[in-house]
């Protein structure tokens, strides 16, 4: 993912001064020069380090950090409330108009992700907001973007408003919207044309179109791959049309992010969305303080809850927790489980958003070996019921038979039954310590 670099390079300075004690002037000195090179590295434009390194230094020297018990965590606290104000503070949402269709211009250069964000937000609105949108083909010059965001449509379903390339965009944008109102429709995506590069011809148009459709929201689309470039795409973009907001594509790609994190500072736009990744669904709202946290290492576990209570099912949870307490936990739980976590997404996203995982050695570079994960499903799919839930019986034979039978090892079944043990024995612990407390209290 994106900020790697950065991520690496602030968590590395701030490890420094985390269990200081006492903080002098001298060590925030020290510190602030380091986490400039940083910012600067990863490509955040200069100005805005500026700014950045200023508010931080004032902070941090104030008299509640250096006089505080924990300096050295104080001042780690100092540069998160910092990032994320940077990053915009509080999460910005999307418009909402009370008098339907709430109308949604997305603009952008071209390749920078705009006819797959349209989708992608048309699809979110949809799933996580329980609106009907429609989508607006107006990109008219761009070889084949009316076929692909009618294939996106197809895929999801979504009606996709289009009159071909003959007709003005100015036209289309404003028969959409009758459209929509006729339909019903509560969200209109507009898809508009974007260029290899800013010129007069395209802001023009886009103007027309912003005249007549009067969108509730202007986003712009910028790739965030693209460093200090998208900056400057951003505030001519910002000039002409007035943005209402920014989605940031390809964060998911090894980019350094600085750009991404200047954005906002420059043009003072909130960033509404974030791309993660070319499938329809990987795209999130955008948290400055979650993002904030997991450059700083310190995890995004709220991301990772809302995704489990997206996709874990409440009932089976509850019903696991009850066996765990209870210790009866069988391979069946297991499979169940396993295939849970599996829909919540790539299990190194998921890692990447623990506490600390990043800090791990060997950790970082983790790629969880998707292969072998097949591996472990086929194996206790191998299982008789009755092995499943009584795993002792298990001999020689049986692992043969389920090695066999799942195309794998002996070895890989006699270490998947090991892992099984150990983690019941973890969970008997852990069963023990909070039982342990509730008896105390007189509850069981
Ligand atoms: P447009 O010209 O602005 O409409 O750009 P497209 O929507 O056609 O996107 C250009 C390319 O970027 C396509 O290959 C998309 O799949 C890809 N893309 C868009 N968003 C993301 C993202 O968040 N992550 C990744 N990895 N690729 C993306």
């Amino acid at each position: 993912m994106a900020f790697e670099g950065l991520a690496e390079r602030l968590q590395g300075t701030l490890t420094k001064i985390r269990g200081k004690g006492k903080v002098s002037e001298q060590d925030v000195k020290e510190m602030m020069r380091e986490v400039r090179l940083a910012l600067l590295e990863a490509d955040v434009n200069f100005k805005v380090v500026k700014q950045f390194i200023a508010n931080v230094r004032e902070k941090a020297l104030g008299q509640d950090v250096m006089k505080s018990l924990t300096p050295g965590q104080q001042v780690i606290k100092v540069v998160n409330e910092e990032l994320t104000s940077l990053m915009g503070g509080e999460q910005s949402k999307i418009a909402v108009n009370n008098k339907p269709p709430t109308v949604v211009m997305m603009v952008g250069l071209q390749g920078a992700g705009k006819t797959t964000t349209s989708a992608k937000l048309a699809n979110h609105l949809r799933k996580k907001h329980n609106r009907k949108p429609m989508l607006v083909a107006a990109d008219i010059y761009r070889p084949a973007a009316i076929k692909q965001l009618e294939t996106l449509g197809k895929q999801l379903s979504m009606p996709v408003f289009s009159l071909g390339d003959q007709v003005s965009p100015v036209e289309i944008a404003k028969q959409a919207i009758e459209e929509a109102k006729k339909e019903h429709y509560d969200y209109v995506l507009i898809d508009t044309a974007g260029r290899l590069h800013v010129d007069e011809q395209l802001m023009n148009e886009l103007q027309q179109i912003k005249e007549i459709a009067k969108p509730d929201e202007v986003l712009l689309v910028v790739d965030a791959m693209t460093g200090q470039d998208a900056v400057n795409v951003a505030e001519s973009f910002n000039e002409q049309l007035d943005l209402t907001g920014v989605v940031l594509t390809k964060l998911d790609g090894d980019t350094r992010g600085g750009a991404a994190i200047s954005v906002k500072a420059v043009t003072n736009t909130p960033i509404k969305f974030a791309g993660m990744g070319e499938k329809i669904d990987q795209l999130e709202p955008f948290h400055p303080e979650r993002m904030a946290s997991r450059i700083l290492g310190m995890g995004d576990v709220l991301t990772l809850i809302e995704k489990a209570q997206a996709n874990v099912d409440e009932e089976k949870a509850k019903e696991l927790e009850k066996k765990m307490r209870t210790m009866d936990i069988t391979f069946d739980d297991f499979l169940d489980q396993l295939s849970q976590v599996r829909n919540m997404g790539p299990l190194d996203e998921l890692l990447n958003m623990m506490p600390g995982m990043n800090k791990m050695k060997g950790m970082k570079d983790l790629k969880v070996d998707e292969k072998q994960i097949g591996h472990i499903e086929a194996i206790v799919r191998s299982m008789t019921p009755k092995e499943k839930q009584d795993p002792s019986i298990m001999n020689a034979s049986r692992k043969r038979r389920i090695a066999n039978g799942s195309g794998t090892s002996i070895q890989e079944v006699n270490r998947l039954l090991k892992q099984f043990e150990e983690m019941k024995k973890m969970m008997k612990q852990m069963s023990n310590m909070t039982s342990g407390k509730g008896k105390k209290k007189g509850k069981g």
